[in-house]
């Protein structure tokens, strides 16, 4: 009998992997913040016992409440137990309807229209559409390119793809095959005072940034549809935290190009950077917000992108070639488990006995506390903590797979990429597993790096 891993070494394909990649661990169960690993073999070549470790990743920042949640569990079965989908296209369901109604009331102000897709990537798609959609509608057919910032990540689809980093991201790979976008530079890196609460930045090169994001405006004017951001926190693209103020200019600057503002919110939304969603910094409303991620507490693919009265009228009315509609349709938009489970998200971080500003707040200190003394290491170039996301920088590139085991052995799941290993816990992570966390990391950054 061939084993799991050999099989999936034959037969699947992994994230950004080569065909035949190996992989380590298999997971046979997860429950609160824990997911049980299966480790491939242990010296002697029998399948080691299964492990227990804290996933300090939160599966790719989604599962926010953690794992086998027993009301997220619940609203996912009573759905099941009607319908598990029908299709959105000249019908409609209550747990649709009630979703829209809840991300309406918490999302920034003017929000006020919600397409609910299938996956983050193709939020961004219909989001870059309806930046087209809206342009066009309004007879400015030429205008067909969005301002992006360098250093943003915005999904793996081919329109989203062309709105991430020009150099890591994959434009060199797909370069005849990306449209052509105006990148930014990123705004300068920032650091919010966990005692005072006050973001630092340096205000010359703020100003510098200010100047450059005006006048890539100004100069591309005729040809932009909308300045696309991931605020406050850009997530895959390095973990990069910068300025509030930054979204006031872009916003500024919206107005005066006639660009719609759309804030990329997958990563940063639903509380994980301090507040509700990362906009609330700076009391910016964008246009249009893509969410995703934790949207369903991380049980099932699911995103949407919310417009304004006025992005939506527009697009809705007929002329310049534009038919008045929204020309997108995913077969499994708004299924009716995801809204169904996503409502009970909303729910438990709304929870009295356990508001999510209380876990995102404590999870802050555990993560400042705990990886301050990373800073120590030779190899750490930085460590920074904003809400529930931890980042330790190193000089060189991490070891990913070293660094990964050397975490589990010390029972945390990590997943660095390119310089960082950090992390983003699930926020019903109590102290103790912050603690085992943050010294995994430390432990197998020390090891590893020195
Ligand atoms: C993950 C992510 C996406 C892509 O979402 P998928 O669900 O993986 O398609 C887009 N934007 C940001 C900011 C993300 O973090």
């Amino acid at each position: 009998m061939p084993d799991l891993l050999s099989e999936d070494q034959r037969l699947l394909w992994h994230p950004y992997s080569p065909a035949g990649a190996e992989q380590f661990f298999s997971v046979i169960g997860a429950e609160g913040a824990h997911l049980h690993l299966v480790a491939d073999r242990d010296q002697h070549g029998r399948g080691a016992a299964p492990r227990r470790v804290v996933d300090a990743m939160s599966s790719w920042w989604a599962a926010v409440h953690g794992y086998a949640h027993p009301e997220l569990n619940s609203a996912l079965n009573r759905q099941a137990e009607k319908f598990a989908h029908v299709m959105f296209g000249g019908l409609t369901h209550s747990p649709a309807v009630e979703l829209a109604e809840q991300l309406t009331a918490v999302a920034p102000e003017g929000l006020s229209r919600v397409f609910l897709a299938d996956s983050g990537s193709v939020s961004v798609e219909v989001a870059l559409k309806i930046a087209y959609q809206y342009q066009a509608a309004a007879g400015r057919t030429q205008r067909n390119r969005v301002i992006a910032l360098r250093g943003g990540y915005h999904g793996d689809t081919i329109g989203a793809m062309a709105t991430c980093d020009p150099v890591d991201g994959m434009h060199a790979a797909f370069d005849a095959l990306v449209p052509k976008h105006v990148f930014a530079p990123r705004p300068p890196a920032a650091r919010r005072c966990p005692e005072t609460g006050e973001w630092q930045t340096d205000t010359d090169q703020f100003a510098v940034w200010a100047a450059e994001v005006r006048r890539l405006a100004s100069d591309h004017r005729d040809e932009l549809t909308a300045l696309i951001a991931e605020p406050v926190l850009q997530g895959a693209g390095g973990m990069h935290i910068y300025h509030p103020e930054a979204l006031q200019v872009m916003r500024q600057v919206c107005n005066e190009y006639g660009l719609l503002l759309i804030f990329d919110e997958i990563a940063t939304g639903f509380g994980r950077t301090g507040t509700f969603f990362a906009a609330e910094w700076a009391g910016v409303s964008p246009d249009v917000m893509c969410i995703g991620k934790a949207l369903t507490g991380g049980t099932m693919t699911a995103a949407a992108v919310l417009v304004t009265d006025d992005v939506a009228s527009t697009v809705s009315t007929p002329g310049a070639g534009m038919p008045g509609a929204l020309l997108h349709g995913p077969t499994f938009m708004a299924n009716p488990l995801a809204c169904a489970v996503s409502l009970a998200s909303l729910k438990l971080l709304h929870n009295p006995q356990h508001p999510w500003p209380q876990s995102v707040s404590t999870l802050e200190r555990s993560l400042h506390h705990g990886l301050s003394p990373a800073r120590r290491l030779h190899s750490v170039a930085d460590v920074r903590v904003l809400g529930g996301v931890g980042v330790v920088e190193l000089h060189e590139p991490v070891n990913i797979p070293a660094v990964t085991r050397a975490a589990v052995d010390r029972g945390a799941w990590v997943r660095p990429f390119r310089r960082a290993v950090y992390t983003m816990p699930p926020y019903i992570c109590d102290e103790a597993e912050v603690a085992t966390i943050t010294a995994a990391i430390c432990g197998a950054v020390e090891e590893v790096h020195g």
